[in-house]
This record gives structure tokens, sequence and C-alpha cells, in this order.
């Protein structure tokens, strides 16, 4: 933990006192937490590198200076991310680490709350317990692998384990058809494979194809597992590694067949049905093979996919075929190792899915270790859990850290601000031609703005509606590999519902976006732009600190230490109205109908001047990514985002500029911070603009930037400063000209 964020803590825990004495009194006297705040302030201050002169008299009253929590607040943020000994003008790194808050953070903290202020909020425990559960999946293994094996019952005997056949219950299509039910990274069903396209990546029919042959697993790894699970539910019989030959084979054989490569057909499962029927009567196959119970047990609760004879589906015939005989030649085999092939494949595979889950016996054996999934298992977990409960977390969320009557307000307004600055700087940009002037303009106004959260979320009713059907227990000691089904088969059958009910999209315009993305969690720290809608969202995850500050006293409707705002979110929207003017967003109009040139060729051919020069300064920009190697990016791939951030610093300085006027005309001035008092409003904008930016990185996440359609951090951070005529003005640098 960062010094920041040990000292925030320390606060947080006191921040009963923290709120009720930060108005500083009028003889002068601080009060502690007002003390506390400036020690370390000052602590900081002394580390970047501010003169003795200054940060001795932090600690000091001074009549001038704004001791209000925000201010105090937005000092500690400045001096624990700025390094004061480098010269602005000249170093390409001015201003030191980045801040740590993000949507991570912040749910997390929602997760790990102790204070029982959510307790009855819906599906918080169950969120909890089931990250809590995710997190530590080495709890209860010997329950877990008993719970795993009396799960499996229900597809009979599995025969390597105990020799016997798998009885009438097993049913081969059937538990393919429920392996079809899960979804985990590296994890794909055995033999047939169902996909329902993602909604936002791809469009079009369900699919159906040929899924996993071959099971990767050595024998030894295999061996090692499965005496194991005899183990731990005290069956004291030996595994039948006789069988194993028989299940390669098998492999061998469905992996040879599968070679077929064949263009997909679309068809109705009644068509399906009939040329299946065909084939197997031909090929004298008696093996029963309903395709409709197949489907109907796949998308079972998923609503929106209604599985009748008429479903339409993209199916690889051939290949399915070949899959149909191999499993039948080896059932219709007189060797009962053969028969059981197949029972000990899909047995296996459900069950090392369930035990890699919820247990850590297989992750020292390597047949597992390449499909397992690898990262901070806090990630992973925390990734599944916003993915499953986004919405009922998001709502928490919301309504602990969203203040509806205060944000929403504040980030209209500043809003309307950029749009003002962006049709100011447009009405002031001689290259253009008035039709293009009054085209942009006109697209500018029209931007709608969706602010904070899907409204919905906050209605009891309409959140219940969506998690119906996902029960699980909130329980720590309840069975973790019984709530992981319960979660994986509701997400994956709801997912797929969602996804198919939006799978016929063909124009975006009329479907807001909160109405159509997946469980979307609201505490994101995201904002965005979407050009065929024209519309920009500003997550309320973005509406916080450091990026920006609501909830504290101040003398405007919004946060009063402005230059925080401006220089954070400011430029965050204006960087998504930016990407209106990027070289993809310019081609559509106020509707997000791109059907012809909108604008005129003049202004045209002057805009990709403008584009062309800025590509090549972001074309000499290195990237250290290794002490030996600096590398230049690509600048037509980020162009389209670099263009956003040379606009949104320009614009939302402009924006700034135009407050700090106002302000003045009414008499007043911006805040002043304790330690910052030498350094003007107009500098404090870009040192917080840079904060938001600068990075630390190590070598790889430095190349995976490099890879990324942004810009890094870094050069997200100077670039824009490095050819601005506002920048170099306000710290009187000479003006660098490309
Ligand atoms: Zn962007």
């Amino acid at each position: 933990m960062d010094r920041l964020t040990v000292f925030r803590k320390r606060i947080e825990a006191t921040s009963v006192i923290a709120k009720k004495s930060t108005r500083h009194r009028r003889n002068g006297n601080l009060t502690e937490i007002q003390t506390r705040y400036l020690e370390e302030i000052q602590v900081l201050a002394r580390k970047g590198g501010l003169p003795e002169s200054e940060w001795k008299s932090i600690t000091k009253y001074d009549r001038q200076v704004c001791y209000e929590l925000d201010c105090l607040e937005s000092a500690l943020e400045i001096m624990a991310a700025t390094n004061f000994t480098v010269d602005p003008c000249e170093s390409s790194t001015w201003a030191g680490i980045r801040n740590d808050s993000n949507g991570f953070l912040f749910a997390l903290a929602i997760l790990e709350d102790r204070s029982g202020l959510h307790e009855n909020d819906f599906l918080w425990n169950e969120a909890k317990n089931h990250y809590y559960q995710c997190k530590h999946k080495a709890r209860a293994d010997d329950q877990d692998v008993k719970d795993i094996m009396s799960y499996t019952e229900q597809y009979g005997n599995w025969p390597i384990l105990t020799n016997r056949d798998p009885g009438e219950v097993f049913n081969w299509l059937e538990m393919v058809a429920d392996l079809n039910r899960f979804e985990r990274p590296g994890f794909s069903p055995y033999l047939l494979k169902v996909v329902v396209p993602e909604f936002m990546k791809e469009l079009g029919p369900i699919e159906f194809n040929i899924g996993r042959a071959v099971v990767h697993v050595s024998t030894n790894d295999l061996q090692k597992m499965l005496t194991l699970v005899q183990q731990k539910i005290g069956r004291n019989k030996p595994v039948r590694i006789d069988q194993i030959p028989a299940m390669v084979t098998f492999m061998a054989s469905v992996s040879g067949s599968t070679v077929v490569q064949e263009k997909a057909t679309l068809m109705s499962i009644a068509e399906f049905q009939n040329k299946t029927d065909t084939y197997m009567s031909d090929q004298n196959i008696t093996m029963n093979v309903n395709w409709l119970n197949f489907f109907t047990r796949v998308f079972r609760g998923s609503e929106s996919i209604k599985v009748s004879p008429e479903l339409k589906i993209n199916v690889s015939f051939s290949p399915i075929m070949n899959v149909i005989s191999s499993v039948n030649t080896f059932q219709q085999s007189n060797d009962k190792k053969d028969t059981w092939a197949i029972a000990n494949i899909l047995h296996f595979q459900l069950v090392s899915l369930l035990l890699q889950e919820s247990t850590v016996l297989l992750d020292d054996m390597n047949s597992f270790r390449c499909v397992e999934l690898s990262g901070d298992r806090s990630e992973i977990c925390l990734a599944r859990v916003k993915d499953v409960f986004g919405y009922a977390l998001g709502a928490t969320y919301v309504k602990t850290y969203y203040d509806d009557r205060k944000t929403t307000p504040a980030i209209k307004i500043l809003m309307n601000d950029i749009k003002e600055s962006y049709i100011d700087v447009i009405d002031k940009t001689k290259w253009m031609k008035n039709t293009t002037r009054e085209f942009l303009k006109d697209k500018i106004r029209s931007i709608k703005t969706v602010i904070g959260y899907p409204k919905w979320i906050k209605k009891p009713k309409q959140l219940q509606e969506f998690f119906h059907g996902l029960e699980l227990s909130p329980l720590k000691n309840s069975s973790y590999p019984k709530n992981y089904i319960a979660v994986n088969t509701w997400r994956v059958a709801k997912r797929r519902s969602w996804s198919h009910k939006y799978s016929n999209i063909t124009a975006w315009k009329g479907f807001p976006l909160y109405d159509v993305e997946w469980n979307h969690y609201s505490a994101t720290v995201q904002a965005q732009y979407h050009k065929a809608i024209n519309e920009a969202r500003i997550e309320a995850g973005v509406l916080q600190a450091p990026i920006f500050g609501i909830n504290r006293p101040g003398i405007n409707a919004i946060c009063f230490v402005r230059f925080m705002n401006f220089g954070g979110l400011g430029m965050v929207i204006a960087h998504e109205v930016g990407h209106s003017f990027d070289i993809i967003g310019r081609m559509f109009n106020k509707d997000g109908e791109s059907d012809k040139e909108y604008w005129d060729e003049e202004s045209l051919t002057k805009y990709f001047e403008w584009v062309k020069e800025i590509a090549e300064q972001y074309g000499t920009e290195p990237y250290g990514v290794s002490e030996t190697s600096a590398e230049t990016v690509d600048p037509w791939k980020t162009i389209n985002e670099d263009i956003a951030d040379i606009l949104a610093v320009y614009i939302s300085y402009h924006s700034y500029q135009t407050y700090l006027k106002n302000l003045e005309a009414k008499g007043e001035k911006e805040k002043i911070l304790p330690g910052l008092q030498r350094f003007s409003p107009q500098k404090l904008f870009y040192m917080k603009y840079a904060n938001m930016w600068c990075d630390n990185k190590d070598v790889q996440s430095k190349f995976r930037d490099l890879l990324s359609d942004h810009s890094s951090g870094n050069t997200r951070a100077t670039l824009p400063l490095k050819y601005s005529k506002q920048f170099a003005r306000a710290f009187e640098c000479k003006l660098l000209t490309s």
C-alpha cells in the first residue's frame, strides 16, 4: 500500500470527526484532523522536492489558504503525485506516480465492507460470499470433492472409478448438452459445442459445431487425479487404469474424424433432425439422437431463445455426423472398455473443471496448469463477481458513492461548459468553411449525455426480475462447487438469452446502450462516446476521486477546487466529445448516420493536414519498453485516441479559463491550497491533468500499452502539452514547433 492509501485509511477510521471538524476556526486555530492532513501534505511535499521555504510553512495557518476537506484532499493528491524538482519545460516526465483509485478498489471496498451498511442490499451477501469462496478456493477441499462427486451422480457411474456400467441414467448427448452450460476461460465442451454469438462482438444465428476433440491430460496426472478423488470420497477401490487406452483410442477416433472442414449451413432444428435421421439410417446407426431435446436442455433458462422445431441454427453438419459415427462405433463395441470410454471422458471433463474451480488439488499438475486461470486470484474473482452481480453491486455502489441530487446536475453543467467551449473553438477555427462549421456545432449541441448508471437498477422489483433464477447461498460454510454451478449456469443461460435478444440489431438507433449491455457494472471507471448514436456516457465509477469530487463543501454546485475537476473529469468528458472529431467519428452526423460526406472538401483537406501533424508528433515518441530498446508506436493505430486527447486538453483548459474569468467578474477567486500557493490555477490544471495519466509501469505493462489503441499513460500526460501554446504560456516555456 502506498503512503497516500495508508493515510486515507487512517483518516477514514476517524472519518466522523473528519467531516465535522474540517472547517477552520475564525481565529486560525486548526483542528486536529486538519493538522493531520497538513502534516501528511508536508511529508509528501518534502518527498516531492518542494523547496524548504515552501514546505516548512504548510502546517502553519495562513488566512489565504483553504483548509476545507476538499482542499486538503486535493493538495494531498497533487503532493503525492508531483516531483517538484523537474522542469516542466524540459522534462517529459514532470509528474510522478499515478493515483491508485480505480473501479477495482472500489468494487473491492464494497465487498469487504464491514460496516453492516449493505447487509440488506439485494444479493450483496451472496456476491460477497461468492467472492470469498472463489478467492479462498483451498478452504474446504475434502468436502468440495464429495460435493462434486455427488453432483455428478446424476450422470450415472463413472466407470474408471467404479468398474461398473454407467447405467441407465447415463445419456452421452445429455451430458454433452450440460457441459455446454458451463463457461470458463480455457474450457471448451467435449464433442459438440453450441455458440450464441456475443452481443457487441458479433451478430448472427446460434452456431452448432464440433467441440473439443481431445482432452489434454497426461496419463500420469489422470491417475493422480483419480486416485485423489477415490481417497477424498473414502472409496477403497483401485483406479481402473486398464480403461485408459480405450479413452485414448476414442479421442483419436473423434479427432481424426473431425478434421473435415465445412461451411456451416443455416437450417431449422426440424431440418437438421431430418438430415440427421437420413444420415443415420444410411450408416445403419440406430442410436437415439433428438436435437430438439438437446437444444431444449442447452438453453434451459435462456428465456429469449425459444427452442422449437422452427428455430434456425447454423450447423456444421458433416463434422457433427462424424462425431455421431465415432460415438456409435464405440458404443456398439463388444469390449465394455470401449463402450465406457465416452462416459469416462465426459465425467473427467466435468469433474476436472469443478475441481479446478473449487479446489487446489490439481494446481500442481502440469496437465491442468496451462488451462488454469493465471493471475492474481483476487482480480480473477472480482472480475467474475462483477460479471455475475454487476447490476446488483452497481446498485449498492451508486447508493453509497453517488449523489443523484448533486452529481448529476453538476456533470450536466460541466458537459455543457465543455460543449460551449467546443462551439467557441469551432467558431474561431479560421480554416473551416461555414457549412462544415454549422454542421459540427449542430452535432456537438445534439450530443446526448447519459450520466451515472441505468436508472432501473434502483428499482428493487426490476433488479429482482433480472436476477430471477439465481439461487445460491450467502453462507460461508456452504458448498462452493454447488454455488459455483448455480452461478455459472444462471450466468450462461441469462447471458445467452440477453445476447440472443439483441442478435438481430442492424442499426444502433433507438437502443440506449444501458438497455442492451450485459450486467453492466456502474462502478467501472469509464466514459464513452458512441458515434452511431451520438451519445456520451459518463459512468458513476468515473465520478470519484481522483478524477472528480462532489461530496465536499464549496461555493458552487460543482466541487469548488475547479482545476481538479477540469484537469480531471473535464478532460475525460472533452476526450469523449473529441471522439466525434476523430477520423471515424467525423464521418457521422448528429443522428449517427454516415451515408454521405458531411464536410466540405476544403475543410476536409485542412482537417487531414492537422491529423497528419498529430500523427507525426506521436510517431516520434519513443516508448522505453526495455532498458536497451525504445520503440515508437505506429501513430495511425492510436490516432483516434490521440486526436481526442489533443482536443481534450485544449478544450477543457479553455473551459477552465472561461470559468476563471467568470469567477473574477464576480469578484471571486479559485481557492488556494496549502503548500501550493506559488502555483497559479492554470499551472495546477496541468499538474492535475498530468497526474491522471503519468504512470510507473513495468516493462511488460509498457509493452501491452504499445499494442493498445491508446497511447501510453506517459505519452498521454506529456505529448498534448509539448506542442500546446496554452501550456507554454502557463509555465513560461518556449513553444516547440513541429
Ligand atoms: Zn478514447
